[in-house]
């Protein structure tokens, strides 16, 4: 029997699952030490054996349970970047709460955050703490701090099928949300990589990005109303499908990263499910057809000539690391080459394009999109590596870990930009982060710009403060880089401790005012989460 996500043990330290993995392919391998060199294993510490200082004696918090066990509190001090790995896996964690508090409900959650404001304790949201920003981090603090994990607020509450709005806990799952609305044949069709841990509360407030975003948006536009408890009290806003009353409350609280209150239920704009999903790849010969077919096929999206509901457009470094991983192992390998081999082309830029909806929209969307492509002298590969690529989309995390075990280090890095500004920004990140081997795509289009991913990679010292060390060097080179280009802090990864420095050239002075007003409205002795968004220091090395 296939156990759950509620039943299954998950991993301190490392993505998901114990017994989960996604082993490094050796063609990965050997690609990275012939660009990093031969690397050691980082240690891998066994947190049975952790020093975890004893939690302080807390005060009554009402009656949300508490839990001060050690490894409790050791699995809530950090979310899942890269330095949180080595932080875990090295027991180099720097304060872990004093304890993790479970309400079950919003008078719970009321009434910890009411105690905790009267003994002056801070307290930190958890939702599925896969933060890659520092969102969760317990950071060093004269105050007892508690993370209040959201598991407790879960679940379907309400489904309005006639409107097509679900009402649903914010500590709700990507597969656990998408179980209770599929059992009524609907989704709300957010699938961030993150899918398998992170929750409903923690994508909205952290203006998540679904791999369809073209397809089903942003997750702020299926927000239709919402429950925060704040220290100050509760705010509701209700389900409305448009209204002109002033400015949009639910604008506020998108994006607020646990700064303004907590979210414990939204309701959400859900839809009927659709019968197929198919993503087929393309091959642009060149970076700069790539991006001009990926613009057009956008536009085309946005005008309702070629429904989609994802383009992705890798560039060659990443592309060749794509072959290596997904292709090296299918059947498709041998042909895709020599398919290529015989059109001419031996390097090129890899571009998955999917639609959903029922069997003849999508050939119908998908045979409209390669006569669009193959038009600009994009090479059409078929269904065969986008199988491959929907099959491991949410297994990719877990590699993470098998290269850091080989002493690899890898992490992420997100902007958006303009269409016009997209080759400046790309060159701009890539300068920064030097002679590292940087892998790029495009995701997440709109009419006016698109959002860049990269991905970078380090041989990892053993000594977890120089790999700590390593990293911020590289993470602040490349953050500097996009603000000079006026590109997003973040498009989807949020801002936490990490980006605070940076968020404030985007909103100026006076926007940075009004946020701080918000919060101190909201949270007047500042017990919430009080390093994310507005505390622009520099911790990268924590
Ligand atoms: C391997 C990997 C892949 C990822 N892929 C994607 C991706 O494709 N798209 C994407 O958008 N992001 C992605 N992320 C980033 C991360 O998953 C998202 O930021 C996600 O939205 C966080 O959700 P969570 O429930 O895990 O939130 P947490 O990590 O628990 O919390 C994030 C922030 O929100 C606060 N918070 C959490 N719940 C609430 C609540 N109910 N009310 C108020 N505040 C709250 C926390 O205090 C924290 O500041 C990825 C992360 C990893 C590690």
């Amino acid at each position: 029997m296939t156990k759950t996500s509620a039943q299954r043990t998950r991993r301190l330290g490392g993505w998901g699952f114990e017994g989960a993995a996604f082993s490094p392919p050796t063609p990965m391998l050997t690609w990275l030490e012939e660009r990093l060199g031969p690397s050691e294993p980082f240690p891998s510490f066994d947190p049975a054996t952790a020093e975890i200082p004893a939690a302080e004696p807390l005060p009554d918090l009402g009656s949300a349970p508490l839990s001060t066990d050690d490894l409790d509190r050791l699995a809530h001090s950090r979310g899942q970047s890269l330095i949180d790995l080595i932080r875990l896996r090295s027991g180099t964690v720097s304060a872990t709460p004093a304890a993790v508090a479970r309400p079950a409900n919003d008078q719970e959650l009321e009434d910890l955050l009411r105690a905790a404001d009267r003994h002056g304790l801070r307290i930190v949201p958890f939702g599925g703490g896969t933060s890659v920003t520092g969102g969760v981090t317990v950071v060093p603090d004269d105050r007892p701090v508690v993370t209040a994990s959201l598991e407790g607020l879960a679940g379907l509450h309400h489904l309005d099928e006639v409107s097509g709005l679900a009402t649903l806990g914010a500590g709700t799952r990507g597969p656990a949300l998408e179980a209770a609305l599929g059992a009524h044949g609907f989704t709300l069709g957010h699938f961030p990589q993150s899918f398998e841990l992170s929750t409903l509360g923690g994508w909205i407030v952290t203006h998540s990005s679904g791999q369809e975003s073209l397809g089903h948006g942003r997750i702020e536009s299926m927000v239709a109303g919402l429950d925060l408890v704040a220290p100050a009290g509760r705010l509701s806003i209700p389900a409305l499908p448009a209204s002109a009353a002033g400015p949009d409350l639910r604008q506020w609280i998108t994006g607020s990263e646990g700064r303004f209150g907590i979210i414990t239920k939204a309701t959400m704009r859900v839809r009927r499910r659709a019968e197929t999903l198919r993503v087929e790849a393309a091959l642009a010969r060149t970076w700069r057809q790539g991006v001009d077919t990926v613009r057009t096929l956008t536009r085309a999206h946005g005008s309702g000539r070629i429904p989609l509901c994802l383009l992705r457009l890798s560039d060659g470094p990443e592309t060749e690391v794509a072959l290596t991983v997904g292709l090296a192992k299918s059947r498709f390998e041998g042909l895709t080459r020599k398919y290529l081999g015989l059109r001419g082309v031996d390097r090129g830029c890899l571009l998955l394009v999917g639609a959903k909806g029922s069997p003849w929209d999508v050939d119908r969307s998908l045979e409209q999109a390669k006569i669009l492509a193959t038009e600009r002298g994009v090479v059409w590969l078929g269904a065969g590596p986008g199988r491959n690529w929907s099959h491991d989309r949410f297994r990719h995390p877990y590699l993470r870990d098998g290269l850091l075990d080989r002493g690899y280090a890898t992490d992420t890095l997100e902007t958006a930009a303009p269409w016009s500004k997209v080759d400046t920004v790309y060159r701009a990140v890539r300068d920064a982060l030097g002679d590292l081997p940087v892998l790029c795509h495009l995701s997440h289009p709109y009419g006016d710009g698109v959002s860049l991913y990269f991905t970078f990679f380090f041989r990892c010292p053993t000594d977890p403060d120089e790999a700590a060390a390593l990293w911020a060097g590289h993470k602040r080179k490349a953050q500097n880089a996009i603000a000079e280009t006026g590109a997003a802090t973040s498009h989807h990864h949020g801002v936490g401790f990490w980006h605070a420095p940076w968020a404030p050239t985007e909103w100026g002075e006076l926007g940075t005012d009004m946020l701080r007003g918000v919060a101190e409205r909201l949270d007047p002795n500042g017990i919430l989460n009080p390093h994310v968004l507005l505390d622009p220091t520099d911790r990268l090395e924590l």
